[in-house]
């Protein structure tokens, strides 16, 4: 049996993973699934609304696939949830005790071989090539890594931690649950450590394997994202065709069942792909200040300018996507 090709978009949250999730499954042969770590938490657990607007598990694609692994969703969900809590953030730093990774993952095996059958079913009852998983956390991406026989490609999306950190501080009603929940919000510390921590973490996880590892700026995709949308196809193992949905730098967005993710995901018809800059006018100085300086070895690793109103540097390679030579560099 051949292996199934799984895009995971990893790497930290507020980066355009959702956008990039949804532009990617506009081609046929790919399938947008959204945040796929919160699946069993948010989608079956919390209600969430899938893109197509009917809540996650009364979606025709979602429930068929919850069907094929168990008749009973609310079950299976607890005891998935409770497993990725086994193997969660903080563990990561247990992971230099010998035999740790080991014994916890064979604890677990339920979490990744359950994800690996409702991705086969949605992949064959959509006749998708690449299911496209953007759940960005790195401890989850090795989980599904070592526990199944998913053909996981990891594109290590990243942005400037400024526009980032901007971003954790707007309050937004989470439109993707049927309650008036606020969306998640973070200090500038607290969104830097975990930029600092994921985007590490990732690099520790796939930077030294070159055929499964790409690395992408979000802002080197909206200044090209035809060109990067080419290269993505390569990468993923399924060629794409830019201009069959790519209209200039906007597209329109047919039905999309992307389970979690960005409350925009729903109900949404067309995107337009920019820059968002606000943030070099909107943030308060102490947190421009705070944001530059703690996540400051990543920000000169990746190329951003110090100060705002500097210059990116240029990716040696251009500023394509790039294949794991950041980890040699
Ligand atoms: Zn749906």
């Amino acid at each position: 049996m051949t292996r199934r090709k799984v895009l995971y978009i990893g790497g930290t949250g507020r980066t355009g993973s959702t956008m990039i999730d949804q532009l990617l499954g506009q081609f046929g042969s790919y399938f947008s699934g959204g945040e796929m770590a919160f699946f069993w938490s948010r989608g079956i657990g919390a209600g969430a609304i899938c893109a197509c607007g009917e809540p996650v598990r009364s979606c025709s694609v979602w429930s068929h696939a919850v069907a094929s692994i168990t008749e009973d969703p609310d079950r299976v969900a607890d005891r998935m949830v409770a497993l990725r809590r086994r193997f969660w953030s903080p563990h990561v730093f247990a992971m230099w005790i010998p035999g740790f990774s080991r014994r916890r993952l064979q604890e677990i095996a339920e979490l990744p071989r359950t994800v690996e059958q409702l991705y086969e079913d949605v992949a064959v009852e959509q006749g998708i090539e690449v299911f496209i998983d953007s759940s960005k956390e790195p401890h989850y991406s090795y989980i599904l890594r070592e526990g199944s026989d998913l053909d996981l490609r990891f594109l290590h999306l990243v942005r400037d931690p400024r526009a980032v950190g901007r971003s954790w501080q707007r309050r937004k009603v989470e439109a993707g649950l049927a309650t008036d929940e606020i969306m998640e919000q973070r200090s500038s510390p607290i969104a830097s450590a975990y930029y600092m921590f994921s985007n590490i973490v990732s690099e520790i996880f796939w930077g030294n394997r070159p055929q499964q590892y790409a690395f992408l700026r979000y802002e080197d995709f909206v200044a090209e994202p035809a060109a990067i949308l080419e290269s993505i196809g390569e990468f993923a193992g399924s060629p794409i065709d830019p201009s069959s949905v790519l209209d200039g730098t906007s597209f329109a967005i047919g039905q999309m069942h992307t389970s979690w993710g960005n409350p925009s995901r729903v109900g949404r018809t067309s995107i337009t792909i920019r820059q968002d800059d606000a943030w070099r006018t909107e943030l308060p100085r102490r947190d421009l200040v705070l944001l530059t300086v703690l996540n400051l070895p990543l920000l000169l690793r990746y190329g951003y300018p110090i100060r705002p109103s500097g210059r990116r540097r240029d990716t040696p390679r251009s500023s394509r996507l790039r294949r794991a030579d950041l980890a040699h560099r």
